[in-house]
């Protein structure tokens, strides 16, 4: 590819984690392949996608794995933190829950990971306003005191779904260049 100068290339790992069902597989799906599954059911196989993206002229790879359902089972295994660079630690901001289980994902992040990896908390659903559980104002001082970026996002109807990718990848490519 001419793209690629100089012989560079850049392969991200990101990893997504959080509670069963706070949208997870389709925040990935709609950022890979524009799709969205109103019926998705607990991952079974596809371990990661590959999305291509451009930041500044580069040619860079996001590798972003799925957890396939290892959620359910606090299973999440170290092969599965192994190399990324970069995280997406989700909830979804009509199930409180699913929040307060952001500190437990964010331990075993540090366990697995270097700190320095780019870390976005993402509050996922933001369609569901009329039954939000969690509001934006301590989403935003979780991410505050945990030193991670913070984004809503819909999964639904697309908002801020490429824009969370991307700044966590344009972070992680500042971190390296
Ligand atoms: P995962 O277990 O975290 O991978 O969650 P899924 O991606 O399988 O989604 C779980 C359920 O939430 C599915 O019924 C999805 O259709 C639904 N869902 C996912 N994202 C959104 C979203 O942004 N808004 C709404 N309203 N539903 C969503
Ligand atoms: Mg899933």
């Amino acid at each position: 590819e001419e793209s690629v100068v100089g012989g560079e290339e850049y392969l991200f790992k990101i990893v997504v984690i959080g509670d069963s069902a706070v949208g997870k597989s389709n925040l990935l799906s709609r950022f890979a392949r524009d799709e969205f599954d109103l019926h998705s059911k607990a991952t079974i196989g596809v371990e990661f996608q590959t999305q291509v993206v451009d930041i500044d002229g580069k040619e860079i790879k996001a590798q972003v794995w799925d957890t396939a359902g290892q959620e359910c089972f606090r299973a999440v295994t170290s092969a599965y933190y192994r190399g990324a660079v970069g995280a997406l630690v989700v909830y979804d901001i009509s199930r409180r829950t699913t929040f307060e289980s952001v500190k437990r994902w964010l331990d075993e992040l540090n366990t697995h990971c270097d700190t320095t990896m780019a870390r976005m908390l993402v509050g996922n659903k933001s369609d569901l306003e009329n039954i939000r559980d969690v509001s934006i104002e301590e989403g935003k001082r979780l991410a505050e005191e945990e030193g991670l970026f913070f984004i809503e996002t819909s999964a639904l109807d697309s908002t801020n779904v490429k824009t969370a990718f991307q700044i966590v990848i344009r972070a992680i490519y500042d971190n390296f260049k």
